[in-house]
């Protein structure tokens, strides 16, 4: 596992849990979306009705279940919490959704890998609060309709433009997730710190969200770490310098780039002359698969402005060859 991984496994979920932001007061952040929110879900309390269906997009780990704990906690309602993969017949949806209480809040992860009859029942029940269910087969099958509470669908995906467009329009609103700057980060970490009972110093806490990849969940595993790094080769309180060295020791450098990433831009660098250069031999280089490098390395290089995707294959940017402390050769491209 990386350190930077932006998807995090069922226990560090667990460790996660207690981070929560529980309120929309409590969410920093994302203005925009808090803004937004907070009027939809003022709006529907004023009326006493159920709010509309929610979808969030974004990338993992910018608090898409947070959010929808959130909405639910707002709402005064239950959560319920199920995810596309997981529901792979329209039979496994009809069961939960009539199974809901009047006003239950369903949050659906990854619903963008949702089966299409499991989605075309969703159509209806989104809209008219009813599952057709079929009972019979063959010539002889009927439908027959039932009335399901009313209930706000939170949908999660990591692009909006991954869902077919008739389930996109039967969402009320939608709020787009998107990186954090550092300075929400640094808030996130000290309150994180907080509720852990560790001591950061400001300057530590600014220096580890700057680390963090824009992404809360980064942040948190981090400070995790170098809460261990104090613990064990210190008295416990983090300053600049701990945390400094403590990420030296995990290998996040000061722009967030783990090994595999640097070793990606050191690979084009050195042995291509900063490319263009297949992403296959790329990959064969690093001696990783084709798929980990464009998955996993590549999107964050693109974004911090380190790597371009040609046609011809990757390019190192000066940015890329001056973060390694290399000169660019004289006609390198980028
Ligand atoms: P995934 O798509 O992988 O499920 P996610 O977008 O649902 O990720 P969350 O699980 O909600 O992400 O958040 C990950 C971690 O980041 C949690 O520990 C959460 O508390 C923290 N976090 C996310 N957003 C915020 C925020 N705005 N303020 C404070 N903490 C946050």
């Amino acid at each position: 596992h990386r350190t930077v991984d932006p998807y995090a496994d069922e226990s560090e979920r667990a460790a996660e849990a207690v981070l929560r932001p529980a309120s929309l007061a409590e969410f920093n952040g994302q203005p925009r979306v808090s803004d937004q929110l907070g009027l939809v879900l003022a709006a529907a309390r004023q009326r006493d009705a159920v709010a509309d269906h929610v979808l969030l997009s974004g990338p993992p780990g910018l608090g898409k279940t947070t959010l929808a704990m959130i909405i639910a906690a707002e709402m005064s309602a239950p959560l319920r919490i199920s995810s596309g993969p997981a529901i792979q017949h329209a039979g496994d949806l009809a069961a939960i959704l009539s199974g809901l209480s009047e006003g239950e809040v369903l949050f659906l992860d990854e619903i963008h890998r949702m089966s299409r009859p499991a989605e075309e029942l969703l159509y209806l029940a989104m809209e008219d609060f009813r599952v057709d269910v079929v009972v019979g087969k063959g010539p002889g099958a009927t439908a027959i309709p039932i009335d399901i509470p009313r209930f706000t669908l939170v949908g999660a995906t990591t692009r909006a433009g991954l869902l077919p467009g008739p389930l996109r329009d039967r969402f009320g609103f939608t709020a787009q997730l998107d990186f954090y700057d550092h300075t929400a980060l640094r808030d996130i970490l000290l309150r994180s710190a907080q509720t852990l009972g560790v001591d950061v110093v400001p300057d530590a806490a600014a220096e580890i969200a700057r680390r963090s990849r824009g992404t809360p969940r980064i942040t948190n595993r981090l400070l995790r770490r170098v809460r261990d790094f104090a613990q064990v080769r210190a008295d416990g309180r983090v300053t600049l310098r701990l945390a400094q060295e403590a990420l030296e020791l995990f290998e996040v450098d000061h722009l967030g780039l783990d090994r595999l990433d640097r070793g990606v831009l050191e690979a084009v660098c050195r042995r291509f002359a900063g490319g263009p250069v297949g992403l296959s031999t790329l990959a064969i280089s690093v001696g990783e698969e084709p798929e980990t490098v464009e998955e996993v390395a590549e999107p964050f290089l693109v974004r911090q402005g380190l790597l371009m995707r040609t046609p011809r294959g990757r390019v190192a940017t000066p940015a890329a060859w001056s973060h390694l402390g290399l000169t660019a050769p004289r006609g390198a491209p980028g």
